[in-house]
């Protein structure tokens, strides 16, 4: 699927990421394998990640090249795309899929929580992406894979910074799908359910809790990584603009928010008649106030 190509994969020293990796040198494409080895809270550095993902490429035959940036930092990024180009002559896919969390219950969450997860995430899928459309434009091709959540698109508790970052990016697709559309540029998204370090700090105290995270130690990483090969690929050339989600076996489209009942008073809305005539007719169809994935999601996927 990929014979030729040149992708970047963030974070790819670790979990989804490197499963990412891995299936796209089995499917023939070199690949720039960025990974800052930090902490799950986005602490410290270590070359380790990047450099065993590589190593294991590297000894099934494949092309591979570490890179230890940091996406945050927009030097760090271009430094990615700079490494695609001379290494491996070119750059065909970037998929933003770094990450770090940093929960905390809205009242407690730090300014420094907000930034860093914000940087990660946003900043970073917009340093790596801004790097390459260059590259992208001239030769009039590119894949962008971004990768969100159900924490952003349906809502997560402990996760404000989180669910921000991880919405705005499907906005930053979205954006960039239109954008780039004229010059044969692809973007979009994914949201994966995968087992890993990042799922591993869930935390398990109520019954409810256990069975969530029993239920995503059974959906594995690599199960990600087939879409993200397939939208890499010419063969998904009139894919751009969605939202997919990943569970184990099962592959989902999300609709983007529509417009679910409308309702126009000739005359004008006062808060009076919103309360008396609107509400009354909108509750029936709101979301639940609660809702998070587990309710998007109420079955588990085989
Ligand atoms: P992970 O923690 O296993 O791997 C993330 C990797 O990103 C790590 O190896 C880490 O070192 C690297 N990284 C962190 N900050 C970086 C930076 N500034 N620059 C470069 N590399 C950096 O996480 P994962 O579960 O594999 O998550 C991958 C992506 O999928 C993330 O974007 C995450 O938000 C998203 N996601 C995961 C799940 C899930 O269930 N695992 C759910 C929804 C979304």
């Amino acid at each position: 699927m990929l014979a030729g190509k040149v992708v970047a994969v963030t974070g790819a020293g670790r979990g989804v990421g490197r499963e990412i990796a891995l299936l796209c040198a089995r499917h023939g494409a070199s690949v720039v394998v960025n990974d800052l080895g930090g902490s799950g809270t986005g602490d410290g550095a270590d070359a380790e990640p990047a450099r065993r993902t590589v190593e294991d490429i590297l000894a099934a035959g494949g092309r591979a090249h570490a890179n230890l940036a940091s996406v945050a930092d927009p030097r760090g990024a271009a430094s990615i795309i700079e490494a695609a180009v001379q290494q491996f002559g070119r750059i065909d896919a970037v998929i933003n899929n770094a990450g770090i969390l940093r929960d905390a219950i809205w009242h407690r969450m730090s300014q420094e929580d907000w930034r860093a997860v914000i940087d990660v995430h946003l900043h970073g899928s917009f340093n790596v992406s801004k790097a390459a459309t260059p590259y992208f434009r001239e030769q009039r091709s590119g894949s962008f894979i971004h990768f969100t959540s159900t924490s952003g698109l349906i809502g997560n508790i402990g996760q404000a910074n989180y669910s921000a970052a991880k919405l705005a990016i499907v906005g930053l697709s979205q954006s960039i799908a239109l954008d780039m559309a004229r010059a044969g540029v692809r973007s979009n998204c994914i949201a994966p359910f995968a087992w890993s370090r990042m799922t591993g700090s869930i935390p398990v105290e109520t019954e409810d809790q256990k069975r969530r995270v029993e239920r995503l130690k059974s959906m594995s990483a690599d199960k990600v990584a087939p879409l993200v090969v397939y939208l890499a690929s010419d063969a998904s050339k009139e894919v751009t603009n969605q939202v997919f989600a990943v569970r184990k076996n099962e592959i989902s489209l999300f609709c983007k928010p529509r417009p679910l009942r409308s309702m126009t008073k000739l005359e004008g809305w006062t808060p009076e008649a919103i309360a008396a005539e609107l509400i009354p007719s909108f509750s029936p169809s709101f979301a639940r106030a609660d809702e998070v994935s587990a309710h998007v999601f109420p079955y588990d996927p085989i």
